[in-house]
């Protein structure tokens, strides 16, 4: 008995994910960015929606909550510090508690920065993270709510996770991802050989996630705003991290 997971895109570049409990027939949404996609990829597997994780208020990942509950009578979890932005919530969490999923169980990590009340769900035993818009493969979300310094704590909490965590994002951003990378860190020979994969991933249509945590930590520059040669490559030798990582998403806004 184990988990399975069904990925598929939402929207534009959402993507949807279905976690699947085999022992105890539950499933859970991460996130609810399109109904219909959702519900397509329930009857696909054959899996009834129990819960739906919820990460943060943003209307892409909240979007179809209320009509999949109208339909499937589903559990709503969602972060205690956002409860009132989100529609639907029945059980709110924050971080030191967990939640169950029939046998598995994510603990909640909050990770402020994109959003105030953004959390992370860590499936340690299955070794998998769902980290929706904070931590994207070879990115990191944008900063709409929070502080650089927010931010950048809330990314060395993701970091701190096993290297064989395999990562799931809220987007399919990794290409734009990869080409800015590049351009602050063109050095990075893990970088330069994942920048060339990712290319071929796209051009034949394929998903660049889920990604492995530790290749991340080689080869993200917003995991790596502590690493002297990235700093020296801004410009920012000696500079602290907050100073490096404000600068890399800076830079980001206007590439
Ligand atoms: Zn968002
Ligand atoms: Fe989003």
């Amino acid at each position: 008995m184990s988990a399975l997971i069904e990925l598929f895109l939402c929207r534009t570049d959402n993507f949807g994910v279905l976690l699947h409990d085999e022992a105890s027939g539950r499933t859970a949404a991460i996130d609810a960015p399109e109904a219909a996609a959702i519900e397509a990829a329930l009857q696909r597997r054959g899996w009834r929606l129990t819960d739906i994780l919820v990460t943060h208020h943003h209307g892409d990942h909240v979007e179809g909550i209320e009509a999949l509950k109208a339909s499937y009578g589903c559990r709503v979890v969602a972060a205690r510090a956002d409860a009132r932005r989100i529609p639907a919530v029945d059980v709110t969490v924050a971080e030191g508690e967990s939640v169950e999923v029939g046998t598995l169980t994510a603990e909640i990590i909050d990770t402020p920065g994109h959003t105030v009340g953004h959390i992370a769900y860590w499936f340690k035993q299955e070794k998998l993270l769902f980290a929706a818009d904070t931590l994207f493969s070879l990115g990191c979300g944008r900063l709409f709510e929070g502080t650089p310094a927010d931010m950048w704590r809330s990314l060395q909490k993701l970091r701190a996770l096993p290297d064989d965590t395999q990562l799931y994002c809220g987007h399919e951003y990794t290409l734009a991802n990869a080409r800015f990378a590049l351009s602050v860190d063109p050095g990075n020979q893990d970088l330069v050989k994942r920048a060339a994969e990712v290319e071929a991933q796209r051009a034949a249509h394929r998903f660049t996630v889920p990604v492995l945590l530790g290749a991340e930590k080689r080869e993200n520059p917003f995991l790596r705003a502590d690493d002297a040669g990235i700093a020296k490559g801004l410009g920012l030798a000696g500079a602290d991290a907050v100073t490096v990582f404000a600068e890399l998403r800076e830079r980001k806004n206007r590439f």
